[in-house]
This record gives C-alpha cells, structure tokens and sequence, in this order.
C-alpha cells in the first residue's frame, strides 16, 4: 500500500444522516470494532433533518416491506436500549383503496405482508371513519389498518442511534468532509478529508443526498438521484385524540401524519423537480427551497376534498427540501461491483422508516457476509453505468417519485427516457407491431399486437390484460410452428485467456469440459452452495468462452465472475457486439436449413451443439438452446449483419407460418417447460438440489465453488423442494400467493404464470419436503383460494423429446 494517512481505522462511514448512523449502530452492537462515522456538517443535516417522520410498513415489494418490519422491530426498542428519547408514535396506519384496483393492490400488499408476520386488517368504509372521523367515505372501497406503524422523530432516532454506535465503542466526528477517495487495486484505501487523511479496510457511502459524488469520488456510478419534495402543516387548530393514527390515501395522492393540534401533509405528485442531476453542493446543508404553490395543489386539493376540515384551516408553513429517489425508486444497497471494499447505502426515499432494517441489513452483509435477507431489489449491481446517468437518471426518478402512490400495476413498464438503447432489429420489430417494454435501458419487444389489436399495454390485477390472447397466438406459434425473438439484450460476456476454461470450472457448478463447440447450462454457486447466478456458458475453445445471462444480471453475474477469475483471463462485456436471435419451434430447424449449407441435421447439430454458421450471406454463432422448450437456435449475430439474418429467416420462414413472439411469450412457455427464473425462483437462499436441478451439479468434476456445501447437502438430503402447482384456467396469479394445506399455509409462490398449451395457470413455489409429495392445495388470491394441483416439476415435454427432435 502506498497511501500514508494520518491515522487508520477498519470501518469508515461516510454521512451522518438516520442511515448512516443506523449502520454504525448495528456494526458496533454486533461486535465490530475500530467503527468511524465522519459527517461534514452534523448529524441529521442532510435529509434527514426535514422528514415527516411517517413510518409504513405496506408497500408493494415484498422486499420493502420486510426492510420496515425489521425497522419497526428496532424503533421498539432502541429508547430502552439507549436512554435517548425517540418519540416513537406506534399509532397505526389507514390506508385507504379510493377504486377497485387500488383495493386489488391494497389486499395483495396485505397477503404479502401476512406471510411474514406484519399484522394488518381489511377495514370497511365506515371502519376506517371510526379510526379516522376526520374523512368523508366516498368511493372507499374498503382499507388497511397496520396497527405496527406510527410516526417518530428523525432528529431523535438519528441522535438514538448515534447514542448506541458510540455505547458500543464506535466514534463519530462532525465537521469532517470526504473530499477524496484513494484507491488501489479494486479497493479503497483510504480517504482525504479537510483535515486529515484516515486510511480505512473499509469504506461506507451513506452520504445521502450526496451518495451519487460521494460514489464517482470512488469510480462507482450510483443511480442516486435528487428530486424535490413538499409536505405542509396546518395551522395549529385542532383538538385531536393523542393517538389519532397516520393516514395514506394514495387515490387522492396525499400522506397525512397528525401533529399537535395540526396536520402534517404530503404527497408524491408527477413532475417534482430534479435537483443537480443527482449531485447537490458539498456546502448545501440545511437549506430548503422556496414552496412551490403549483405542485402543492396536486395534493393539496385532494387532500381536501377527502378531509374536509382543510378547507377550514390555512397551512402554516410548507416544507420544501431535497429527497433521494434512485432510478426505479428502490433503495440501493450492497457491495459496489466496482470495488472490493466500497459498500453503498443510499437513495432511500423513506429513509426513516427503513433506517432501522436498512441499517441491520448492511451491517449483517459486511460482518457476515450475508444480510439475512433478500436484497436483489435494492441489490447496488441491479444498475449500470447507463442508470446513472445524469440526464436519465434525473427523467427516471421523477417518473419513480410521481409513481410512488399510482397503483403499481402486474407487467407495467416505465414510460421515462424510453428508446435509448435499440437493437439492430428494434425498427423491424416496430413495423411487425411490437409492444415493447423497457429493460436495461433497452426497447425489447415485450408482444405483437396482431392487425386491429391496440398495441397498448392494459394491465390487470384480476382479470386478464390487453395482450392475453396476443401471446397465446406466439406461444402457438412456438409450439405448433416457428417464431423469432429478439433476445439482442440479453448480457453477454466472452471469458478468454490461456487457462479460461479451467478458471470457468471452478465456479460454475456444472461440467464444461469435453470437446469445444458444446453449451452447458449452469448455476454458479457460492460457498453455502446457494445459486448465484443461472448462466449458460458456451464453450467455443479452452481459451475462448462465451456466457450469456438475463439483460438485468450482467453486472451481478460479471461481478461474480470476476471476483473469482485468477490473474490473467480476461472477462469482456460483448453485450453490445452482438445482437442475439432465437428461432424456435418444431419448424425451425427446416427453416434454417433452407438458408444455411451447413449441416443442421440432429445428427450434424444436436441439442446444446454451438458453433457459427452460415445463414443467408452473414455467419452466426448457433447455439442449439433456448429459454421456450422447443427445438431451436440462439444466433449470436455481428450487430451490423442481423437485420439481413431477420430478414433472411422471415422470408424462409414464411411458409412455414413463422411469427415474431416477445418477452411475454418465453415467460409463458417457460413456465410450461419448468425452466426457472433467477431472483424469482432461485437466489442465493436456494441450492440447485432443492431447485430441482441436481442435473446441473456435477460434483464428480474437480473443485468448485460450494463443491462441499452440495455434497453434504446431496448426502442429506433436501429439508424443501421447488413444486409446480397448475389450476385449470385462469386464475390471477402475480408471484407471492399463499399456498395452503389443510387450512395452513404452507409457502407461497413465486413465479407465476398462464400455460397456453395447457390450458392452466402455472405457479412454482417451495414446500416443505414432508408435504411435496401430496397433490392437493390451494392458492389464495385477492382474497378468493383456488384448487391448486401439485404436478410433475416439468409440465410440457418432460421427456424433452421435442428438444432433442
Ligand atoms: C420533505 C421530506 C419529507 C420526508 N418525509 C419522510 C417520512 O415521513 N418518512 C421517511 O421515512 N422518510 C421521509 N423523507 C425521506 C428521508 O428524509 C430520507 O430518506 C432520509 O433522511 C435519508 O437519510 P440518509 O441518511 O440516507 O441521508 P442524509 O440525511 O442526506 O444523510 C447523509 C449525510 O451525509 C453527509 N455527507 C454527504 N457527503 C459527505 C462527505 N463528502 N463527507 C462527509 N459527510 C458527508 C451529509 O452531510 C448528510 O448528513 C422525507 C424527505 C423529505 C425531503
């Protein structure tokens, strides 16, 4: 190491906000030692000085929703623990449904909510006024009462937690600003401050506001971003009951937490402002904007018409002030992909109320490696370079910030900076009626809408949506005859260098070797044997391999990678180099062949074969695989060669009845195939033998990561299993469904989906070993069971005699 710094110390916290001094509260409480939390100003003079206070447990994600129970958990007993006052107002929440569809998300929220142990309970219109007689009912559909939530001061709680990090041995110092950050190979060594310099193991950007600079400071891009937000206070008229609960009435866009003798008001309306694309002045600290009047109307006057009372009283003072949003509105955590030792905890838009299991979360991932729960929606390798940029950046969290209260619809698609990235094909696919769907910042065809169809996304939460029948016509297009798809965004990385094979043996957990020109699906395991990454991984030569994996997972999966390549073999992103077409169905091979003069016989070709082809006058790599369960091809096409190779197959195609089929189609024909989906399916909780994919697992090769985990895990057997459940019909099913035995719920689903050829809904989901065997439960949606059928894991060709044809 050649920095030379002042002092050293091993954990270095950068922003004394409710997050930062959160994380040093759990690190210390748990143990670490030589804890150093430095804050430019002082403590909560970032954010966290001007928060409401509300604390919600409900939210959308499941995720989200765990996050605030464990904060609920802290809140109630940190004033004990420390001594230090918090005002922890555990007064409840109401939230109200305005419309059917928002009583639909409300209810679903709540089964999600149950299956991990937040109490909450389905009001009536007038239960809900007997809780809150300051409203009027019209159009309640009906509404939640989560009896776990409140309010609490953000001053007091950040001073709590302060007050625990330093009983717990950690140090904070105030008026110290990171104005650098030293790295050396992958890992910071240390920071440069306005006085000294402090040599650290590892470094933690909780700069809030400032996380996005804090970050390029270390060549991280974050997708930090700032928008404002408003709340205002009613005058000080009213007589109100000591513990009035916290009222949501997202219909009518607005938050309401009770105060003394006043309301505190605020909302989440479209259009707020971006503020310095994400990267505020060092020296802004406690300042405030000027309100703004316009904006405020958007819920203020809802808010009005729903609380009559407001009508009566003027408003005292209007808080305008900064507020973090990422580019999808999630927090985002973890380890930076960037860097070994750079953890990220940052852009939380409820930064209070998740400050508690946020906290939690990071300290348990740092000391243990582990946070003790799933953080892939959070998870910091969730984004690339192309989220934080500025300008998208800005656009992004705007549209996140104005949808916080929409109704969060199954399938919907973010409608800000659309059309950055395009495939070669994207107008092609346009012209065929494409609707697309957004994704990495790519256009990916999601469905065709066929002539006299809207090509308009209209979701549903329990009916179903606009493009239903659409994507049943391309998965009988794939199943009875042949289909395109433009995979183009899917990542895509070429692994090379002298030793690159053996290198790729020691982390996937499948067998690579045997002679080039064969793809090999596989987990990439870690040391608990918990699935890190689901890939497949071409092997063109011992040198040369090429690895494809979902367009969301390129940074998690590369990152991965490349934390346990050896020296010297090289990881390269091709993403962009190539454009990837799949043509599948049984069809597909008689196609190909009719424009190719290589041999593609089953014989010449067979199944997980690759090596490149001819195909009309442009040369492909073909890999024999695919994601439908059906005979085909995956063409890794030069990008400026695979509008000819489209154009060539559809006209060869067209004989045969070829069709363009989209993102909904593989989903759907996926589920039928009992293929599984990462972060849905499989994460790093899950082993392959509980997934049902020991076949992946060859333990008789040499060393690889989590060989002995698997080994003990395969020698004692599987405490649950993955089941695929099927109810005839239609049923509404998004993911999270309880899923109940005799009365008790015994698990809940993950994905979730309709299986044309079959005729059923599908779910996947685990069980408990003891009663995978039996066939028949229930799933509960919107508040209705279903008779759910546990069937074979792999309900369409289990044989994979259409696979092999
Ligand atoms: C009007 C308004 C109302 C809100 N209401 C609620 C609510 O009701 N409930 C809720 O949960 N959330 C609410 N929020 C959001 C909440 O305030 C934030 O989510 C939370 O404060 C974020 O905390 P933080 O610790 O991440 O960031 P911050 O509070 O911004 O803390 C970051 C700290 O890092 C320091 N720092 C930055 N750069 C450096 C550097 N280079 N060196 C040293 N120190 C540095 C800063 O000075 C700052 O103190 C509200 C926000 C606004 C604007």
């Amino acid at each position: 190491m050649t920095f030379r710094a002042d002092r050293h110390v091993h954990i270095l916290i950068i922003g004394g906000g409710a997050i930062g001094t959160s994380v040093a509260y759990h690190l210390a409480r748990d143990g670490a030692k030589d804890v150093l939390l430095v804050e430019k100003a002082m403590l909560t003079h970032g954010c966290t000085w001007h928060a409401a206070g509300l604390v919600g447990q409900l939210r959308g994600k499941r995720n989200l929703t765990r996050l605030m129970q464990n904060s609920v958990a802290v809140f109630d007993r940190l004033e004990e623990e420390t001594g230090q006052h918090i005002a922890w107002k555990k007064v409840g929440s109401l939230r109200l449904a305005g419309s059917p569809e928002r009583w639909s998300e409300i209810r679903r929220s709540m089964t999600q909510a149950k299956s991990f142990g937040v109490e909450c309970y389905s009001l009536s219109a007038d239960e809900a006024a007997g809780r809150f007689p300051y409203i009027v009912k019209d159009g309640i559909e009906g509404a939640a009462f989560i009896p776990g939530d409140g309010y609490i001061d953000p001053y007091s709680l950040t001073m709590a937690y302060a007050k625990g990090a330093r009983m717990n041995g950690a140090r904070i110092e105030e008026g110290v600003t990171v104005e650098e950050i030293v790295i050396e190979n992958r890992r910071v060594v240390g920071v440069a401050t306005n006085g000294e310099t402090i040599s650290c193991d590892i470094l933690v950007n909780c700069a809030g506001l400032w996380a996005k600079r804090v970050g390029e400071m270390a060549g991280v891009a974050l997708a930090a971003g700032v928008v404002e937000h408003q709340y205002f206070l009613t005058e000080k008229k009213l007589t109100l009951p000591p513990d009035l609960t916290t009222l949501r009435d997202p219909d009518n866009n607005f938050y309401l937490k009770p105060d003394t003798g006043s309301f505190a008001i605020g909302g989440w309306e479209d259009g707020s402002k971006g503020c310095w694309r994400g990267k505020p002045p060092v020296d802004f600290g406690r300042e405030l904007f000027e309100p703004n009047w316009e904006r405020l109307e958007l819920f203020a006057l809802p808010a009005a018409s729903r609380i009559p009372a407001l009508n009566e009283i003027g408003i005292q003072t209007v808080i305008n002030g900064p507020i973090p949003v990422s580019f999808d509105g999630e927090p985002i955590m973890g380890l930076a992909p960037e860097l070994d030792n750079f953890y990220v905890a940052c852009g939380f838009t409820a930064g209070i109320a998740a400050s508690g299991g946020a906290g939690l979360a990071l300290s348990n991932l740092i000391l243990h490696g582990d946070a003790g729960m799933d953080l892939w929606p959070f998870d910091v390798r969730r984004f690339g370079k192309v989220h934080a940029q500025g300008r998208y950046l800005e656009e992004r969290a705007i549209e996140a910030y104005g949808a916080y209260y929409k109704v969060h619809w199954p399938g919907e698609e973010a409608q800000a900076v659309r059309g950055l990235r395009r495939s070669p094909l994207h107008d092609a696919m346009a012209k065929s009626g494409a609707v697309f769907g957004s994704k990495f910042g790519w256009e990916r065809p999601n469905w065709f809408a066929p002539a006299g169809t809207e090509a308009k996304d209209i979701p549903s939460f329990e009916g179903k949506p606009s493009w239903f029948d659409a994507v049943g016509n391309e998965v009988k297009a794939i199943r009875e005859r042949a289909a395109l798809i433009d995979q183009s965004s899917f990542s895509k990385f070429e692994i090379s260098g002298s030793g690159a094979l053996a290198a790729m043996q020691r982390i996937a957990a499948n067998d690579l070797s045997g002679p080039p020109g064969k793809a090999v699906y596989t987990q990439l395991c870690n040391e608990r044997g918990g699935i890190e990454a689901d890939v497949t991984i071409v092997h063109l030569a011992d040198n040369l391999l090429y690895l494809i994996t979902g367009s969301g997972f390129g940074v998690r999966d590369s990152n991965w990678i490349s934390r346990h390549l050896p020296e010297g073999i090289r990881l390269r992103d091709v993403t962009n180099r190539f454009a990837t077409l799949n043509i599948c169905g049984p069809r597909a091979r008689d196609i190909l062949q009719s424009v190719s003069d290589d041999d593609l016989s089953n014989a010449a070709f067979p199944f997980l074969a690759a090596r490149h082809i001819e195909i009309g006058a442009a040369t492909a790599l073909a890999v024999r695989i695919g994601y439908v369960g059906e005979l085909g091809y995956e063409l890794y096409i030069e990008q400026d060669y695979a509008a000819h190779v489209y154009d060539t197959l559809k006209a060869a195609g067209a004989p045969f009845g070829i069709a363009d089929a989209g993102y909904r189609a593989i989903d759907a024909a996926r589920m039928e195939k009992g293929y599984l989906y990462w972060s849905g399916d499989i994460t790093p909780d899950y082993n392959p033998y509980e997934a049902g994919l020991g076949f992946c697992v060859a333990l008789d090769k040499e060393d690889f990561i989590g060989r002995d985990a698997l080994t003990d895990i395969k020698a004692k057997g599987v405490t649950r299993k993955l089941v695929s459940y099927t109810v005839n019909g239609f049923a509404p099913f998004h993911g999270g469904e309880a899923v109940i035995y005799n009365g008790k719920v015994v698990g809940s689903t993950a994905s979730t989906g309709y299986g044309y050829t079959l005729g059923k809904t599908i779910a996947f989901g685990y069980l408990p070993t003891e009663i995978a065997a039996h066939e028949d439960f229930e799933i509960e949606a919107f508040g209705k069971t279903y008779r759910a059928r546990r069937g074979a894991r792999t309900l369409y060709d289990a044989k994979m005699e259409r696979l092999k044809a």
